[in-house]
């Protein structure tokens, strides 16, 4: 910015302002308008394509100006926000007309990526989280909170390749830090598309619950946020909840590309929400189930005593269907209550939101009777915990219009009754239009003027009209003229003004009362925010359950049954989304079994015939098992996997800048290193990304110390028919296929999983069905079996031992690798740390 001797005083009272909010765009209010100024101006103007002009034209530094006009200002606001920019808004805080010299100038609010709270239908079942993180040695804290509905949670990792995945996972826009977090962990942090803001001091008096945490650094934590929150927002943060800690290993672990490979919440190739494993499973009735159901997703739980709870009260629901829908008829009446606290909290909230707060509260006693009616003594504890907060719901009844305007400060928003003053003056205001009109009356009669009228307007106030051609009846000197209309006069009396006055002054009056009789009850709703918060939690928990039972009544799930060691069987299980958008009925049901000596189920088949489906399907099975959902099989008995790891798909890694293989191998580094016996890995065609030999020996050596070392349940699939052979080597391996039949030249997939290798010639009766000329298909055919005879069908497994690169190659590589990709997986160290960003996970 440039420095300046001397500025005008309001320039100067600009520039101090900008000086406090560096990273923010200064919107600045003059007139009409909000202008940006200097380089704020030239970059606002191009993003939101304003013209831009300049302010001193004539002087010889003109400083570059743009506005917009205040009344369109919120459009502006979302914008730059959208686009991961801060606002601060700086508002006049005295009239103009009165101010004497500068006008007094503050800013009134700071818009942040992470603060904004959109109001529209399509985000109501999104939080928008807001982080903040902080370092301890190599421990890194992190907190996060949505301002809408006052979550606060936090907790600890121990690497930095942890944190980003929880960030990911959080889908946070907006981390905040203090001064002194290193840069160089800021880095990749912003990489991802996430705005870093930094405070400069903590605000230790802001009085907040932290009596759950415990750990400094997490206490620090939240500390950061909070005092972001109070520096920012400026208004009241009464609702924010006491902060809960959590840890991210007491849930079922998937870093964020095993959430977007597995499309639990975006589909991959569309980014949006139809086809997704949420899209199938939310059947939720409001707002807050919808946003429960998303962390739940995130989430899947460990605890089997918890699971247990959960589907049984989706049994509970499954068995009464009456009852089940008169709760979700009730349920659909509830409004979003996690949110409408927070605006009662932050005192943006309107007659209409207490109407619908009311309306919410309604419904309670009705949820609590029909649930009762079932008798079920788990779901009896649930109803135990349903306040209905009935005293709000009364004193809204009471006080509040049905149908009150949008504005707080217009009036018609106090029910009659409620109040003794503010009726006498509603009655002075009604008798005085009664008295109008008969005043109206009574001049007619005296005057004779059939037609004369008593209007209003905001300029003369009441007065008479009387058309042109009875002016000749108009009593001299009583009268006195005010306007003159091409066809009437207008006129005011004494006994008019007199009146007025009084009608005026009684809807004045009446209207400040109102306002603050308003305010009254907004305090009055305000004391009892914690009350609201926990009946939202409960019916957004019963929200879910309710949702469960559709779905698995609509698709026919069933129960899964948890058992220790590695005794899984899925017996008819199908992929829930696949199944779902297959019309009649055409998903082809397959089973997956694994027992105490299977660790590792090899899938071969040819291309497009349901091996990647088939993976995927045990996935989302576990998940959906985790969440206490009923799962997409005839029967289920499965244990409780502690972590999911995924290699599938193809895609170059956005903070690493690394290349698809590598991407590849580092997954299955992570997977290798991280999984235990209780985690389940999915590999689709790993190796794939290199050279035939090459990528071979790479899946060989990763089966077989998967094997050896890990004994993790693996899904495995393969195009590398070679590699079936391990089946009779090693123990834990076993071969499975997905069925394919050739009819009449004719490639048909059946879909179905069967025990065994794959006939290994698929490839050429594909090109077949693809019309290649028939020289080259015999041609193929001959080299075939020239190379059955002669290949390598692969190598012997040496006392199960990784194989060593050297002995897997046959023949010189085409396309040499570079070592550092293929070392990291020949050579594990099962002890070192895994990570992302070795370097900044380094000891210090
Ligand atoms: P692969 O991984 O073997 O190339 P995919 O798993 O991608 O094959 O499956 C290819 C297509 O086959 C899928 O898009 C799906 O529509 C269909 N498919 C897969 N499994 C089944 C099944 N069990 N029943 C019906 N259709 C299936």
């Amino acid at each position: 910015m440039p420095q300046k001797t001397k500025e005008t005083p309001m320039m100067q009272q600009y520039l101090d302002m900008k000086k406090e909010n560096p990273d923010a765009f200064l919107l600045y209010r003059v007139g009409d308008f909000y202008e940006m100024f200097y380089d704020d101006a030239i970059k606002g103007s191009q993003i939101l394509e304003l013209t831009l002009t300049s302010r001193n034209k004539k002087a010889d530094e003109d400083i570059p100006m743009c506005g917009v006009p205040h009344r369109a200002i919120q459009g502006y606001i979302d914008t730059l926000v959208d686009k991961g920019y801060k606002v601060a808004i700086c508002d006049q805080l005295e009239d103009p007309k009165l101010a004497e010299g500068m006008v007094k100038r503050g800013i009134t609010r700071i818009v942040t990526p992470g603060t904004i709270m959109d109001e529209s239908a399509n985000t109501a079942t999104e939080n928008n989280y807001i982080t903040a993180i902080n370092r301890d040695k190599n421990r890194f804290g992190l907190a996060y909170a949505d301002l809408s509905t006052g979550e606060v949670k936090v907790t600890s990792v121990d690497n930095f390749m942890d944190l980003t995945n929880e960030l990911q996972n959080l889908n946070t826009k907006e981390t905040v830090v203090a001064e002194d977090f290193p840069q160089k962990f800021l880095d990749p942090i912003k990489k991802i598309g996430i705005l870093v803001s930094t405070i400069d001091s903590l605000d230790e008096n802001f009085a907040f619950d932290y009596s759950h945490v415990t750990e400094e650094l997490q206490v620090d934590t939240v500390k950061t946020l909070i005092s972001y929150l109070v520096d920012t927002q400026m208004r009241s943060l009464d609702h924010l909840k006491a902060a809960e800690t959590y840890k991210t290993t007491a849930y079922l672990s998937m870093d964020h590309t095993a959430q977007s490979n597995l499309e639990l919440f975006k589909n991959l190739r569309t980014n949006k929400k139809s086809g997704t494993l949420l899209w199938l499973l939310d059947e939720t009735k409001t707002a807050m189930g919808g946003r429960l159901l998303k962390q739940w997703l995130a989430r899947p739980l460990l605890n089997q005593t918890e699971l247990e709870k959960r589907q049984h009260i989706v049994q509970v629901f499954l068995d009464n269907y009456f009852q089940r829908s008169s709760f979700q008829d009730y349920l659909t009446k509830v409004y979003d209550l996690e949110r409408l606290a927070g605006r009662v909290a932050y005192g943006t909230v309107n007659g209409r939101d207490l109407i619908q707060l009311k309306t919410s509260l309604e419904q309670v006693p009705k949820i609590k009777e029909i649930l009762l009616d079932i008798g079920d003594y788990d779901l009896d504890a649930y109803i135990e915990q349903i306040d209905d907060v009935s005293d709000v719901r009364k004193l809204i009844e009471e006080a509040i219009v049905d149908e009150p305007p949008i504005s707080t400060t217009g009036g018609g928003l106090i029910k009659e009754g409620y109040n003794e003053q503010l009726d006498k003056y509603t009655d002075a205001s009604k008798n005085g239009k009664k008295w109008i009109a008969e005043l109206r009356a009574q001049e007619q009669e005296v005057t004779g003027i059939s037609n004369l009228k008593i209007g209003y307007n905001k300029v003369f106030g009441y007065y008479i009209e009387v058309t042109k051609s009875n002016i000749d009846k108009v009593p001299e000197g009583r009268y006195q003229r005010k306007q003159t209309l091409t066809n009437a006069e207008r006129y005011i009396t004494p006994e008019l003004k007199e009146k007025e006055t009084l009608i005026l002054e009684a809807e004045d009056k009446s209207q400040a009362l109102e306002h603050q009789l308003f305010a009254e009850v907004r305090k009055a709703v305000k004391e009892q925010i914690r009350r609201l918060q926990s009946l939202a939690n409960v019916l957004s928990q019963l929200d879910v359950l309710q949702s469960f039972a559709v779905i698995s009544e609509t698709y026919h799930y069933v129960a899964p049954k948890f058992v220790d060691g590695h005794d899984l069987k899925v017996v008819n299980g199908r992929h829930p989304v696949v199944e779902k958008v297959l019309s009649n009925n055409s998903y082809i049901p397959n089973n997956v079994t694994f027992d105490n000596e299977t660790d590792i189920l090899l899938i071969t088949g040819p291309n497009m015939s349901g091996k990647s489906t088939y993976m995927r399907q045990m996935a989302l099975t576990v998940i959906m098992a985790q969440m206490g959902c009923f799962v997409p099989a005839e029967s289920a008995t499965m244990p409780i996997f502690d972590h999911i790891f995924t290699r599938i798909g193809a895609a170059d890694d956005l903070i690493s800048g690394d290349s698809t293989f590598m991407v590849e191998m580092r997954e299955a580094n992570d997977a290798l290193k991280n999984a235990t016996k209780n985690s389940l890995i999915i590999f689709d065609e790993i190796g794939r990304g290199t050279a035939t030999y090459d990528g071979m020996a790479l899946a060989q050596a990763i089966i077989e110390y998967i094997d050896k070392n890990v004994q993790a349940m693996t899904m495995f699939s393969t195009h590398y028919h070679e590699l079936t052979e391990l089946e009779s080597q090693l123990p834990g391996v076993k071969n499975v296929h997905v069925d394919a039949s050739e009819e009449n030249g004719t490639l048909v997939f059946l879909h179905k999983v069967l025990p065994g290798p794959a006939d290994k010639s698929y490839g050429i009766h594909v090109a077949k069905l693809a019309g290649l000329p028939d020289e080259v298909l015999s041609r193929a055919d001959t080299i075939l079996s020239g190379l059955e005879d002669t290949a390598p069908k692969g190598i012997k497994v040496e006392d199960a031992k990784p194989v060593v690169e050297s002995e897997v190659k046959p023949q010189p590589q085409p396309q040499p690798q570079p070592q550092a990709d293929v070392e990291t997986v020949n050579e594990p160290e099962p002890d070192s740390q895994l990570s992302l960003f070795p370097e900044l996970d380094a000891k210090p």
